[in-house]
Order: structure tokens, then C-alpha cells, then sequence
């Protein structure tokens, strides 16, 4: 797989979780858990934020 075909599955898996179509974390694969103005997994502590994925500018963050 190539680096370019690796993130456009990540955007399709980012796309999948804001529409509500996949529950599971990227990172870890623990359920994650919807808030109103993010969605976020209590097991690793990533957050997605709703508004970012929805401008097109989704990212993942870690609480570490
Ligand atoms: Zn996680």
C-alpha cells in the first residue's frame, strides 16, 4: 500500500466515524465515545473533532 492510498483510507475511516458509520478508534480500536462537539476514545485519549473532519481538515489527536 502506498503512503497516498494509506491516508485515503484514513480520511474514508475519519469520514466513516463523524457520520456515525464506524464506532471503533483508529488508534486503538476501543469504542469510541460521541460528544456534541467532538468524538473522542477513553482508552487512548485521541479526539476527532466534529467541525475540523467536516471542513475537510480532519486530524487525530492524542492526549497522550
Ligand atoms: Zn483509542
Amino acid at each position: 500500500m502506498t503512503l497516498v492510498a494509506l491516508s485515503r483510507t484514513l480520511d474514508q475511516e475519519l469520514a466513516a466515524i463523524v457520520r456515525g458509520a464506524s464506532l471503533e478508534c483508529l488508534v486503538c480500536g476501543e469504542f469510541l465515545l460521541h460528544r456534541a462537539d467532538a468524538i473522542a476514545c477513553l482508552e487512548c485519549g485521541c479526539e476527532l473533532r466534529a467541525e475540523e473532519a467536516s471542513a475537510g481538515a480532519a486530524h487525530v489527536t492524542s492526549a497522550g
